[in-house]
């Protein structure tokens, strides 16, 4: 009998090992705020650094609630310029951050990006004229806490938590495709509610899509490094020009700003595994905004999943800055190539407002897009093109001078009508 006890004692001591370190708090990293703002300082900051540029933000709080379960969501709209912010002729951006709890990280880059349009911060490297004259024409809308509640449970310690504060996952809960479930399914990660929009916070980010309807819309999550485009629901992206622009758009930021270390496609193809009822497909596939994107912007493979503010966010100063300076360079780019990337009637306030130069290179990446296969040619006669078309230019203006001064020349070679009969 003691025997068997020992064999036991010896056989189950590395279990218990294996399970105690399991369950050892001590390697999981807590919320180093050192570096991170509580939600409600965050907000806090965010509401004065509105109050002290009244020419260009404001902040706005919504409402909404259902069975006893409330939630608010703070928008905050970047205009200036002494414009109507609700003038239909802006090009109009719309970005969500911390829709799921645990990813702190995008919502510490929504304040970076507030208090550098706001001019209190600065990016390096930037041509600051050229940057002015473009957000001179955009209207901004930005939440910088999505899920607020959600939030919440993660700052008093349950560091995992993505969903809302009734356990519902925000980003499951749109109408395209609700409710569908993977074979891997986990309730705990992905529970959808009980129908699509069920979720006041899920009603009021709709709400605010369908009124302000953007040209761009970016959901801004963490957990790994990518570029995600439609759709999370099915492995395909959408067809044509309006997705080729948006692949073309993501390339361009996936080299300046990611190193090309993002990973760029459709989000249901891109990780393995389709996502139903999602921010993104939504506002692709029923608010028709013109380029729809969910941008992942830090995510730390290397660290066991339990470990989730690790995995999820920069622990350490160097990492917290470098995913700032990166991120808000990258948005920055955004503002400025995305009105160029659109055409038609979803760059309405895109008109007149590029240089030939820059007309004709956007107008050559179109062609270049619509035409794959003589990328090359259309690359290497860029230069000459634009050559023709300021010779064509020239010489236009020339022949109306040639035109002009002839008309004039026969009209004083007639007899002069006398001035007292004049009108
Ligand atoms: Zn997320």
């Amino acid at each position: 009998m003691r025997r068997r006890l020992i064999y036991y004692a010896i056989l189950l001591t590395p279990l218990l090992l294996l399970v105690l370190a399991e369950t050892n708090p001590s390697d999981v990293t807590p919320i180093n705020w050192d570096l991170y703002h509580s939600s409600d300082d965050l907000m806090e900051q965010i509401n004065s650094l509105v109050h002290r540029h009244p020419d260009k933000l404001s902040i706005e709080m919504i409402k909404s609630g259902n069975k006893g379960y409330n939630a608010e969501v703070n928008v905050v709209t970047y205009c200036r310029g002494g414009r109507d912010s609700d003038d239909r002729s802006n090009f109009r951006i719309l970005l969500t951050f911390g829709q799921h709890g645990r990813e702190l990280i995008t919502s510490e880059l929504a304040f970076r990006i507030l208090s550098i349009l706001s001019e209190e911060q600065f990016l390096p490297k930037k041509n600051g004229a050229a940057l002015n004259s473009t957000l001179d024409k955009l209207v901004i809308k930005m939440v910088p806490i999505e899920n607020q509640n959600g939030r919440k449970r993660v700052e008093s310690g349950d560091l995992c938590e993505r969903r809302n504060g009734r356990g519902v996952d925000l980003n499951r809960n749109w109408g395209v495709d609700w409710g569908k479930k993977e074979k891997d399914y986990d309730p705990s990660e992905e529970n959808p509610g009980t129908g699509p929009f069920s979720e006041p916070e899920t009603q009021i980010m709709r709400k605010l899509a369908i009124s302000f309807d953007p040209h761009i819309w970016i959901n801004v999550h963490s957990g790994m490094e990518a570029l995600f485009m439609p759709y999370d629901h099915k492995n395909i992206t959408p067809e044509g020009l309006p997705s080729q622009k948006m692949r073309t758009l993501l390339e361009k930021l996936n080299k300046f700003h990611c190193h090309n270390r993002c990973m760029i496609g459709n989000g249901g193809g891109s990780v393995g595994y389709l996502a139903h009822g999602t921010a993104t497909d939504y506002i692709y596939d029923v608010v028709k905004a013109p380029m729809a994107f969910t941008f992942e912007i830090y995510g730390d493979d290397q660290t066991s999943p339990r470990d989730c503010f690790k995995m999820f966010n920069p622990v350490d100063l160097p990492n917290f800055k470098r995913v700032l300076n990166d991120w808000s360079a990258a948005f920055f780019t955004l503002f400025q190539l995305g009105p160029l990337h659109l055409d038609g009637n979803s760059s309405k306030a895109a008109d007149k407002w590029v240089s030939i130069d820059e007309y004709l290179d956007g107008y050559l990446v179109e062609r270049k897009n619509r035409y794959g296969k003589n990328m090359e040619v259309i690359d290497v006669g860029m230069q000459e093109i634009k050559t023709y078309f300021r010779l064509f230019l020239l010489s236009s203006v020339l022949l109306m001078f040639m035109f002009c001064s002839r008309i004039a020349k026969s009209k004083y070679s007639r007899n002069p009508i006398p001035v007292s009969v004049m009108p």
